[in-house]
Parts: C-alpha cells; structure tokens; sequence
C-alpha cells in the first residue's frame, strides 16, 4: 500500500532570495515579505485531544514558506515549487468551501476562514516552498495554513493572537477543507519554540512549553515514515472517537479527559471489553503525557523512553490502530539500540519516531531498513528531526 509520490527528503527548501527571485519571475516585482511555519511530530498524547485531554507536539526543523504580495484587487495567483498544479488563480470575494481542490484548498481556506472573522482580505501573489514531508504525519498542510495566516496576519494588520490563527485555522481545516482536525498540529507550529515542546491542554486550548532539547542530551529523534498510507483511517478513525463517546457516556463523565488511571478498575465493569480497552488507552495516554512532561522538566529526554515504549504498546493492544511496518520499525528501532519508540499520529500508517542515542542512529537506521526489506515492505524514508522555532516572518 504504497502512496503518492512522497518527497521523502522533503520538497526542496529554496533559500530566502531564491524565492524571492522565483516570486519575481512568475508574478513579477518583488513579495511583501516571506513567512515561514513547521510542520510537527507529536511526542507523545495520541487520540487525546478529541478527549479534552493532553497533547506533546513539537514543531521540527522542516517548514513550509510562503512569499507573498498583496494584491490591489481580488484574485488571487498561487504556486507551488512542488508537484504540477502550476499557477491557480480564484477570487478572494467567491470562495465557497469544498469547491477548491489540490493543496490551493490550504491557503484559500485559510483566507476563507478570516474574512469569515471578518477580516478584510485582498487578493494575493503567493509562492511556496515546503521541505515538510507530505502525508507522512508531520502535518505538511497545517505548516502551509500556518505560514499563510501569518503572512496575511501581518499584511492586513489584524493583529490576531495565536490562539485566534489556531482557531480560524482550525476552520479552515474543518468547514474549507473538510478535514474533522482539532487544535494540535497548528498549536505547534504556530506556538513552537527550539529545544521546546508545546504542551497543550485541549479542553481549553491552554498552551505552555516544555524542554525537549535532544543534542545535549546525546540524543537524536529518529522519523521512521513507512510509506503506509492510512487507507482505513477515515473508519477507523469514526470508530475510535465513538467508542471513546460512549465510554464517556456509561461513565457519566463529559470526556475520557475526566477518568483517572484509578478510575480504571471501576470502569472495567461498566464497559463492555472493547469500549474499555479504548477508554484505557485515552486515560493512560492523558497519564503519560502528564509524566512526561514531568520527566522533562526534572531529568530531560533520556528518562521518557519508557513511556514512549509503554505509549506504542497501548495503541496496539488497547486502542488497536497500529499496523505491522509501524510496529516492526518501532520493535526494530529499539532492539538495535533506541532508547524509546512510538507510531505517532492517528495510526493505520504513516510514521513512528525512536528517540536514539546520537552513536547509535546509524545501526538503527540499517537495521530498520534491513527488517523492512526483509518483510517485503517498501522501503521507509528515515530522517532526524529536532525541536525548532513556530511561525515567524523571515524577510
Ligand atoms: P499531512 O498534513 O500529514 O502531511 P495531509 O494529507 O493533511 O497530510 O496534507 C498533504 C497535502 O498537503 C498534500 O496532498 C498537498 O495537497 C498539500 N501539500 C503539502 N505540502 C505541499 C507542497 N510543498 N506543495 C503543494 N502541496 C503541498
Ligand atoms: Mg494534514
């Protein structure tokens, strides 16, 4: 089950003034600036957030980049210097959601969702360049909806706050695009921070950061992308979430969010054995989290393996969304020498990340690769990423 043509490496990253002088050459003279924003790996807190509960992501060194000009009418140009849409052009006064299709669905609902705010958005000259992996869970679309709100936060003077460009992304993603998304994947790339992870609070959007700096610690987080596309998620995905509902339900609460690990023995004999295996993985994972962050704080990366690993196994046994390549690269990855290792993101696919001693990455890069070779599974992409700076402007 392979998918579409990933980049792997990434699209190219052009440098600022190749950018700049690409914007030139298709839509002559010169951007009012370039923005730029991450694409993210979640540490850890999986199938949480739809649970109030708790989310770890990061935002990684691997950004969209948008150059952009403001127009003095309506229409709008966008390009991208990856795959071969070539220029789109539309009205900024005639977007309807669900009429825009390709990756020019991202900034038009983006522009969508502010003049739904009200905000007074004119027509723009857009160019982007993004080295975030598509589709492998490192939210590729959320960096090109982050970059671009920025970018017309700035050019409008809205003066929108993060919590306002979390949230009218978050519409873009939910009524534009069409996409059921919560808050976590613009949450970190719009609020990151180097060496930092942002803990969020998904019942009321509270947002702090963490210290998650992997190279002093002699570490280095290892994305193992298995190219699996996450064909069963869209079910899948529905079945978990209503599981998870009607947990909440026959426990009387509002959200698995207000179970505790306690609370656990008690609620095994008022769920049926699916329903709880669920509802066990959403409070242990909510736990884990609030452990991590502790063991962060006190003791830095060395000290979370162990939850990484205890993470992994409950979404395979418990929550039952891993799939064979994710949990052959996870058991790989530590075998040869990770220090902890997870699938990350909504499961059926996509990528996991093992937290690896810097001198022992390459062995396990070889020996995963080796294993899926062996299996008879395409090959991964496996690359390191590390916590690096949310969404700025950079020209
Ligand atoms: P993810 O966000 O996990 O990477 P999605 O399916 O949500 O996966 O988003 C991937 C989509 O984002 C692609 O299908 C494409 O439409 C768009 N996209 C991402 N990066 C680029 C890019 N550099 N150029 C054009 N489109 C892109
Ligand atoms: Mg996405």
């Amino acid at each position: 089950m392979s998918k579409a043509p990933s980049p792997g490496a990434g699209p190219a990253a052009a440098g600022t003034e190749e950018l700049t002088d690409r914007f030139s050459r298709e839509f002559g003279g010169r951007p009012d600036g370039v923005w730029q924003a991450p694409g993210r790996v979640n540490l850890i807190g999986e199938h949480t957030d739809y649970n109030e509960g708790f989310v770890l992501p990061f935002a990684i060194d691997r950004t969209a980049r948008v150059a952009v000009a403001a127009r003095p009418d309506s229409t709008v140009r966008l390009l991208s210097t990856y795959g071969d849409q070539g220029v789109v052009t539309a009205s900024v006064e005639s977007l309807q959601p669900g009429t825009a299709k390709g990756w020019t669905k991202y900034p038009l609902g983006v522009m969508w969702a502010l003049r739904e705010r009200g905000i007074d958005v004119p027509g723009v000259d857009l160019l982007l360049d993004s080295n975030v992996p598509l589709g492998a869970g490192l939210s590729s679309s959320h960096a090109i909806e982050c970059a671009v709100i920025s970018a017309l936060n700035d050019l409008t003077g809205a003066g929108l706050e993060a919590e306002d460009m979390v949230l009218a992304t978050q519409r873009a993603e939910n009524d534009f695009v069409g996409a059921p998304t919560g808050i976590m994947d613009q949450s970190a790339s719009l609020r990151g921070s180097k060496g930092h992870a942002v803990f969020l609070d998904c019942r009321n959007q509270e947002a702090s950061l963490v210290p998650f700096e992997t190279e002093p610690a002699g570490l280095v987080l290892l994305v193992i992308d298995t190219k699996v596309s996450h064909s069963h998620a869209d079910g899948g995905y529905a079945s978990r979430r209503a599981s998870c509902e009607l947990g909440a339900e026959v426990l009387g609460v509002k959200a698995l969010r207000d179970v505790e690990v306690g609370d656990l023995e008690e609620a095994s004999g008022l769920l049926d054995e699916v329903t709880f295996r669920r509802v066990r993985h959403v409070v242990t994972e909510n736990d884990r989290v609030l452990q991590t962050v502790e063991l962060l704080g006190s003791q830095g990366p060395s000290a979370i393996g162990r939850l990484l690993d205890a993470s992994h196994a409950s979404m395979r046994d418990d929550f039952e969304i891993s799939c064979p390549e994710l949990d052959l690269a996870v058991d790989t990855a530590r075998a040869s020498g990770a220090i902890g290792a997870r699938m990350t993101g909504g499961g059926f696919g996509g990528a996991a990340i093992a937290l690896t001693p810097v001198d022992a990455a390459q062995k396990v890069r070889d020996t995963v690769a080796k294993a899926f070779s062996d299996a008879g599974f395409a090959a991964p992409d496996i690359f390191a990423v590390s916590p690096a700076a949310g969404a700025m402007r950079i020209a």
